[in-house]
């Protein structure tokens, strides 16, 4: 007989996990602290309006099994998109990613872009530029000051609402330079394209993006069980004790896949020095507004991106154009993302009041007529984006030392740390599996 492992959370981390685990025959249940599971990847269904409430979320991947895997196990319900994706900037349509988009923005401004990238480069090939050390220095030494501080840096300040300049380099350096080709190719308007392994994506026809997690969920849904927030963790004679307050399960293995902050404070006598690395970790979190609007077609766009700061949303998607059946017939939605910080204007302001500026500052951008607008949601999720401040990797170090000794496997985006998508989180967690 083989022993029995508790999962704690149900998002598409704990989900994957159980639907690997099953296919070697493991013992295990999820543990989910909602009433449903899929965690970021929930959808709603309202009026014949479908919203990805965690945001929008397209599937693709560099990797192609991973990427075989997530659509075969959508079948049928699933459909193929052409990315048609921009930057809204003083009011024209770039078309994205930005450096393949130049020819697109007032003359002067692709002057600009085309200008100091060029300029940037002579400094770089002459050893004059020091390597970045954070963020925002990588920003000027990969694009020139153009691009940086007309694109890169106003948007990535809106969404990440931290210093740029104590950001770690992590993230971004995954990114590839841009070929020089490239950018003159796109500054003249001779079309080229950029992070070309999502220029196609997929998406499932019904049910929004929580189809997908749905679907690693159906062979183990025996194995799950909701409305159970992990609140204490305790080792008794070999085994895990797993208690919501009122009700304990025994497991004999424990893998994690709720955020760090969620685990540590689950656990008992926890070192002084690992509780502070917790909470030095820092995060953003999300609030979603859907938007149902009376009329066919808003546009032809997958999603856009709006760097300017007097607008509260960085970044709307339009779900209706990704999948027809994500709004009734003759009706368009649209998705709004905004992200905040507990304590800040955002996060004290009402659900009413968020989607009342968002409709307002949409409509005055003419994406939608407010006249149109036949229902609003509003949605908050507390862990959205983890942050690469610069000290991160020394607080996880504390942190993972820490439950390497008591026994616990901590993985998934907010369990490891990671801006991991969902192929990311898919593939680490068919990596644990088969390494365990
Ligand atoms: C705005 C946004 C857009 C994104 N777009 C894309 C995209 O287009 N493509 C893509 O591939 N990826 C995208 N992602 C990434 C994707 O959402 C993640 O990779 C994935 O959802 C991570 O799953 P997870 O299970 O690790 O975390 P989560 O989804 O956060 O799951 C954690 C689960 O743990 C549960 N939980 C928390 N605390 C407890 C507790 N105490 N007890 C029990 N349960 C608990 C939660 O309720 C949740 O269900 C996007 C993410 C965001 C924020």
């Amino acid at each position: 007989m083989k022993e029995e492992i508790g999962i704690l959370g149900g998002g598409l981390t704990g989900l994957s996990l159980g639907y690997f685990l099953n296919q070697k025959s493991y013992k295990f249940m999820i543990l989910e602290k909602n009433q449903e599971t899929s965690g970021l990847l929930k959808s709603i269904q309202i009026d014949g309006f479908t919203f990805d409430i965690g945001g929008s979320h397209i599937i693709f991947s560099k990797d192609k099994g991973i990427l075989n895997l997530m659509v075969s196990l959508l079948g049928d319900n699933v459909v193929r998109n052409r990315r048609n994706t921009k930057i809204l900037y003083k009011g024209h349509y770039i078309k994205y990613p930005f450096e393949n988009g130049l020819a697109d923005l007032p003359k002067r401004d692709n002057f600009e872009c085309l200008y100091y990238f060029v300029q940037n480069l002579i400094s770089k090939e002459k050893g004059l530029l020091n390597p970045p050390r954070n963020m925002k220095e990588w920003f000027y030494y990969t694009f020139g000051k153009g691009i940086a501080e007309k694109y890169l840096i106003p948007y990535n300040e809106k969404i990440w609402k931290y210093p740029l300049d104590q950001m770690s380099t992590v993230w971004v350096d995954r990114i590839p330079q841009p070929p020089v080709e490239d950018i003159i190719k796109s500054s003249l308007g001779i079309p080229t394209e950029g992070y070309t392994h999502q220029i196609y994506f997929y998406y499932p026809k019904y049910g929004g993006i929580q189809s997908l997690a749905k679907a690693f969920e159906k062979p183990i849904n025996g194995n799950i069980i909701t409305n159970f927030e992990v609140r204490k963790i305790k080792k008794e004679e070999g085994k895990w004790i797993i208690s919501n307050g009122k009700q304990e399960f025994e497991v004999d293995k424990l893998i994690s896949t709720i955020p760090l902050q969620e685990l540590i404070k689950a656990l008992e006598d926890v070192p002084n020095e690992v509780i502070e690395a917790v909470n030095n970790l820092k995060f953003n979190s999300l609030i979603t507004v859907g938007i149902g609007v009376d009329k066919p077609k808003l546009n032809d766009f997958s999603w856009l991106y709006i760097p300017d700061k007097d607008v509260l949303t960085h970044r709307v998607s339009f779900p209706s154009n990704y999948s027809p059946y994500g709004a009734p017939q003759g009706k368009s939605s649209v998705l709004a993302e905004i992200t905040y910080k507990d304590g800040d204007g955002v996060s004290r302001a009402s659900d009413k009041e968020i989607a009342e500026r968002t409709v307002e500052d949409l409509d005055r951008l003419g994406i939608i007529d407010k006249d149109e607008v036949i229902l609003t949601t509003v949605y908050r999720f507390k862990y959205a984006y983890v942050i690469y401040d610069l000290n991160y990797k020394e607080n996880l170090k504390t942190i993972f030392s820490y439950l390497k000794t008591i026994g616990i496997d901590s993985i998934g985006r907010f369990g490891s740390w990671e801006y991991a998508n969902m192929d990311a989180v898919v593939k680490m967690v068919k990596k644990y599996v088969e390494g365990s």
